[in-house]
């Protein structure tokens, strides 16, 4: 058996896992084609979001985004990485920093093609300073291997917040809205050909919209441009070991769709 199998069998997804790729065809025509942007005119601004119930739905249909009305980011599209960086570590600006022990800002290839978007820092992360280096972590590293990548090498993986929320709690919309400019700072940065949201919270932030997980997911959305992908939360994967097959459906359009670009 060799690693991939390995990794496929972990994620209980070999044999069983096969691509979508006809699915995947039609969907990939219907988004534009990802052009990277200037990063000096980047748009980098502020959205809010509520937190929504989850449903049992899962549509499989392309659509453009409504955009929702933006505020102006307090985040220049001037910074570079370091600037940004120790912009994230100097931030007050909203009460989780008091609560927490370090901000996590994000890691991996800063001009890497796939960027992938969690929540927020859990109690590993906040030790270690790390974004994804606990459970959830070791699964997203899996979740990664069984696609071909590698974290560090074209891959980035970020959060929506950068600190820690007590007890792990879901970060309120006042957090979220605070602390999305840096995130969206980063994507400017990076330009990533496929951005993929992993979780609710994350799909609501970048995309400025609330709906289900499941309404989220089999769709190739748009962020600014580049194309964005909705998969399960790897916690979550971790309660509901079932819902990895949909995973894998959701990182084969991911892969397909980068492979049209
Ligand atoms: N969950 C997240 O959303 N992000 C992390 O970095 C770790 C766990």
């Amino acid at each position: 058996m060799d690693r991939r199998e390995a990794v496929l069998r972990e994620l209980n997804l070999y044999p069983v896992w096969v691509r979508r790729t006809a699915h995947v065809a039609e969907v990939a025509q219907v988004v534009e084609p990802h052009a990277k942007a200037d990063v000096s005119t980047a748009s980098v601004s502020t959205t809010s979001v509520e937190q929504v119930g989850e449903s049992a739905q899962s549509p499989s249909h392309v659509v453009k985004e409504n955009k929702v009305e933006q505020q102006p980011s307090e985040v220049s599209v001037e910074l570079s990485w370091p600037e940004l960086k120790q912009k994230v570590r100097d931030c007050t600006d909203c009460k989780l920093r008091a609560g927490c022990i370090q901000t996590v800002f994000g890691v991996g290839d800063e001009k890497a093609d796939w960027l992938f978007v969690g929540e927020g820092p859990g109690a590993d992360e906040d030790v270690q300073g790390e974004p994804f280096v606990g459970k959830a972590g070791q699964l997203l590293n899996n979740m990664l291997l069984a696609i071909k990548l590698k974290r560090g090498s074209n891959v980035y993986i970020a959060n929506i917040i950068k600190c820690r929320p007590p007890a792990n709690r879901a970060p309120e919309a006042d957090e979220v809205a605070s602390c999305l400019p840096y995130l969206q700072k980063q994507i400017a940065l990076i330009q990533p050909k496929v951005i993929v949201a992993m979780g609710k919270t994350a799909a609501t932030a970048l995309l400025g919209k609330n709906a289900t997980l499941a309404s989220f997911r089999g769709t190739l959305h748009d962020y600014q441009g580049t194309p964005l992908i909705v998969t399960y939360h790897p916690a979550y994967l971790l309660r509901s070991p079932s819902e990895k097959a949909k995973a894998w459906q959701d990182l084969c359009l991911a892969t397909e769709t980068i492979k049209k670009l």
